[in-house]
């Protein structure tokens, strides 16, 4: 069984603040390590499920938050990006039996963590595919769910887990915290870690294909920028279509068309 970790901190418990999250400020320290040990957690419930290997993707910022020692030995550590459009699942394939988000949080446009955004929030107010909201978690798991790939764990704040839910009442998730306005409510940090663990070991013992997300047969996706200036840039992209001076629309059949098209016009 091969497993697919992508791991984010604006989700893990206790992280609040940019200044938390960001690798030249003195809060950071606390929650590079917190986001270590929730991934480690996850890395030992699914080794304990008897998974054979597992790749962590580091998938926040610049990619080089945790550290490696500090995981299980066993698993391998992608760190840095490598600018390839599928982003935070880079290295995720057709020969991994699942997916497992950790620390993942709140998308753009939402109010369920202070820190909400989607790729890139200085960038993006929000996007939508087929109408609906799209967060980091969907746009990876609906990838991963045209490879094939489930999504079997998600971990983050209360109301991305709420959307988890929405998407695919299958899929096991663990809140860590809950966004209130600019603050968050959280569980202690132990038993945030105790609660991946199992929730890892769990998941994976239950029918894993019935955790894909949704895909279609056409993708409408809409972007709406923070700035007139980044949707202007933008139309011109392969596609895409400027709808009003802050918005953007671009249809495939193909996801990993989505995924090139952002990685192209948040530049
Ligand atoms: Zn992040």
């Amino acid at each position: 069984m091969r497993i697919y970790i992508s791991a984010d901190i604006e989700g893990v418990c206790g992280s609040t603040h940019w200044d938390e999250c960001s690798k030249d400020k003195s809060d950071y320290s606390e929650f590079q390590k917190q986001m270590t040990a929730e991934v480690a957690a996850a890395c030992k419930g699914a080794f304990a499920a008897g998974a054979k290997e597992i790749v962590v993707q580091d998938a926040h910022a610049s990619a080089r938050n945790m550290k490696h020692g500090d995981l299980p030995e066993g698993v391998k550590l992608i760190r840095g990006w490598a600018g390839n459009p599928k982003a935070m699942v880079q290295e995720l394939d057709n020969s991994f039996d699942a997916l497992m988000c950790i620390g993942y949080h709140s998308r753009a446009a939402s109010s369920g963590n202070p820190l909400a955004h989607t790729m890139r929030g200085s960038y993006i107010d929000h996007i939508k595919i087929n109408g609906e909201f799209a967060s980091e978690f969907s746009l990876h798991g609906i990838y991963a769910a045209t490879m094939e790939v489930p999504t079997i764990l998600v971990s983050g704040d209360v109301a991305l887990c709420d959307e988890v839910k929405m998407i695919n009442d299958n899929i096991t998730t663990v809140a860590v915290k809950e966004g209130v306005g600019d603050s968050t409510v959280n569980i202690h940090p132990k038993e945030a870690i105790q609660k991946i663990w199992q929730a890892a070991e769990s998941a994976l013992q239950g029918d894993l294909k019935q955790c894909l997300l949704p895909t279609s047969d056409q993708y409408n996706v809409e972007i709406r920028f923070k700035k007139h200036q980044q949707a202007y840039n933008a139309s011109f992209f392969p596609g895409c279509e400027l709808t009003d001076p802050q918005t953007i629309t671009f249809t495939t059949k193909e996801f990993f068309e989505v995924l090139r098209m952002i990685q192209f016009v948040i530049k």
